[in-house]
């Protein structure tokens, strides 16, 4: 038998690397980005156009490429960041393996603009498929622009995958958030098919954090300091008040490369313990700095891994890091109290690490976490005291009449309470109780109200046309660039839920209207925020059709909560609309909504058989 095994021609060995570096338009512009920090650049430009698809360009105006580099560039394997293995341990670039260029290159249309500032000309060039098609010199600015145009023509199977325009855009903003993130000292900007989505001047930590999330970050930071023989610390977390459904604002840099680490997360989650609202997940920004030859970045080629020679170090660490800034705000009240009322901070020129924080005085050792100690101060409590844990009788497994609720044909019987007769009244404000002829019903008021709400928007959605109540006051709500994205896309069927809502300039809705039933008492902005939140948080776990998510959102977020003292007119009329209900007895999580209370089951439990 003759030899079988041939060397793959290299634009087809750069097509199969590019599937591992490139998977969609955001890691093109992630490596691009990189490329354009490691030339040293303080501005950085990036143009999207169709999500990507279409064109991707980022221009910097660092450090350029001379005429051979330019070409050089293109190759497998062609690098200037590190000559030698043992340079992989002492990596500070973004980029190192010389591959994302070459990978690129064999799977879209690319030109390559650069100019090194000693040289009197630039360079352009065109590529397709690996092959540069022209090369010529060209005036250029000092820097260099790389466009990437029609991802994946070649290989039509690839494009053919992406996702929709708005969900690949989504993943961009997320790469560029990170970049931006670890590198607040650098000019940035965004642009989506002509929008400007983010223009970010070089700032500090604190700035650039409430440059992309928002003005309100500016009171719901709080600094994170630690600098140790192993790693140095630094960064902001949220505090736990402000702690948000989905895991969206989580970032951990590595020597300012962004990773994803469990273990490391882990860390920063228990140091949060006890004070976090339930399935919760707070928001933070922190920095470890390391020396390059204790961790290998090489695991994986989109390099969001790391293995740590001193991973237990580190994890105790940060944990002990977190616990003590958590501490220290929740003993200086006045510092953030002063930090709130600063709104003037966002506007003043002075940049705000300059501006002296009052003088507080804490005791550092004081840890609120330690509850067998009694430690100095009192000790705040910033998260509401939870009810579930306060009120469990009916919760009890071993109550017997906690039955009929298990099968959804059982639920379909249960039995309407009779309203007109015997007037319900409330527990604990909490549930109401309604008495039946073979007995009594237990009824969740929130979970009632969720149900009813929910069918009802669900109706409004189909039929496009929500009732709304007009805003004395109506209100702007400025949103960060991935939420004011989904936002649009939802807007035909958030105006059908009843929100007069309009587009308003960059960034910005101005909500003139509300859906009619809402009656939690939130202003305009924080039910547009609430729902979006909610939203993508049904997203991350529910697989369900746009429209039922978002009657979801809203019918959890209008609804009453426990604590809610309720007339008996008001309850009669729950009670009437929940038994109007096609599901009247299953929440929206798919548990009961109702527990029926048989005489029958009473008698058993007194005893009297
Ligand atoms: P790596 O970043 O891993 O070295 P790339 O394929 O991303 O590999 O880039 C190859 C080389 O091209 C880089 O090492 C660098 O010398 C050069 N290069 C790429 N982008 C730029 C840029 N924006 N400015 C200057 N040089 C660049
Ligand atoms: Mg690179």
């Amino acid at each position: 038998m003759s030899d079988v095994i041939q060397l793959l021609p290299d634009a087809v060995a750069n097509q199969i690397a590019a599937g591992e570096v490139v998977q969609r338009p955001a890691s093109a512009v992630k490596e691009l980005i990189e490329n354009a920090i490691d030339a040293g650049a303080d501005k950085i430009r990036v143009l999207v156009k169709d999500g990507g698809k279409s064109l991707i360009q980022v221009i910097d105006n660092g450090c350029g490429m001379s005429v051979t580099d330019a070409r050089l560039c293109f190759e497998r394997h062609a690098t200037s960041k590190i000559r030698k293995a043992e340079d992989l341990f002492a990596i500070r670039s973004m980029g190192f393996r010389g591959e994302a260029l070459a990978s690129i290159a064999a799977i879209a249309h690319v030109e390559l603009k650069t100019r090194r500032v000693e040289d009197e000309l630039g360079s352009r060039l065109e590529i397709a498929g690996s092959d540069v098609i022209k090369q010529e010199p060209e005036g250029l600015p000092a820097g260099t622009s790389i466009a990437i145009k029609n991802l994946f023509y070649n290989i039509p199977a690839r494009r053919n995958f992406l996702k929709s325009n708005p969900v690949e855009m989504r993943h961009i903003v997320d790469e560029f958030q990170r970049l931006a993130l670890a590198h607040p000292r650098i000019f940035f900007t965004l642009h989506s098919d002509d929008n400007e989505l983010f223009h970010l001047p070089g700032e500090s930590l604190k700035q650039r954090i409430v440059h992309i999330f928002g003005n309100s970050y500016n009171q719901r930071l709080v600094p994170v300091e630690e600098e140790t023989t192993i790693i140095n610390l630094k960064g902001f977390i949220g505090k736990p008040e402000y702690a948000k459904k989905t895991r969206g604002e989580q970032f951990f840099f590595v020597n300012s490369r962004f990773i994803k680490d469990p273990y490391l997360n882990h860390a920063v989650v228990k140091a949060y313990e006890d004070i976090l609202p339930p399935d919760s997940f707070p928001l933070y920004v922190l920095f470890i700095e390391i020396d390059p030859a204790k961790i290998d970045i090489n695991v994986h080629p989109t390099k969001t891994e790391i293995k740590y020679e001193d991973e237990r170090a580190i994890y105790a660490i940060i944990q002990s890091a977190v616990k003590r800034s958590l501490g220290r705000y929740n003993i200086t009240p006045t510092l953030d109290f002063n930090q709130e009322t600063g709104f003037s901070q966002m506007i003043s020129p002075k940049p705000l690490e300059e501006i002296t924080p009052p003088t507080v005085t804490f005791n550092p050792e004081f840890n609120p976490f330690d509850n067998g100690r009694s430690g100095g101060g009192r000790q705040p409590s910033p998260i509401p005291q939870n009810w579930d844990t306060l009120y469990q009788i009916t919760q009890k497994k071993e109550m017997p009449s906690q039955l009929g609720l298990h099968g959804e044909e059982e639920d379909l019987q249960a039995e309407p309470p009779q309203t007109g007769k015997k007037q319900p009244f409330q527990l604990h404000n909490r549930y109401i109780v309604s008495q039946i002829h073979s007995g009594f019903v237990l009824i969740d008021q929130q979970a009632a109200h969720e149900r009813i709400l929910f069918e009802q928007f669900c109706q409004q959605l189909e039929n496009r046309q929500g009732a709304s109540q007009q805003s004395l006051f109506p209100q702007t709500v400025t949103l960060n660039a991935a939420d004011f994205q989904l936002i649009s896309d939802l807007l035909p069927d958030i105006r059908a839920l009843g929100f007069q809502i309009r587009e308003f300039g960059r960034d910005t809705f101005v909500v003139e209207g509300i859906p009619a039933d809402l009656t939690s008492g939130m202003s305009e902005r924080q039910v547009l925020e609430q729902l979006l939140e909610d939203y993508k948080n049904n997203q991350a776990a529910l697989k369900l059709p746009k429209r039922e998510k978002l009657a979801r959102s809203l019918a959890r977020h209008a609804a009453i909560k426990p604590g809610t003292a309720l007339s008996t007119d008001d309850m009669a009329e729950l009670i009437d609309r929940l038994f109007a209900c096609e599901m009247p007895n299953v929440s929206l999580s798919g548990k009961p909504v109702i527990l029926t209370f048989t005489l029958q089951e009473l008698s058993e439990r007194f005893e009297r058989y």
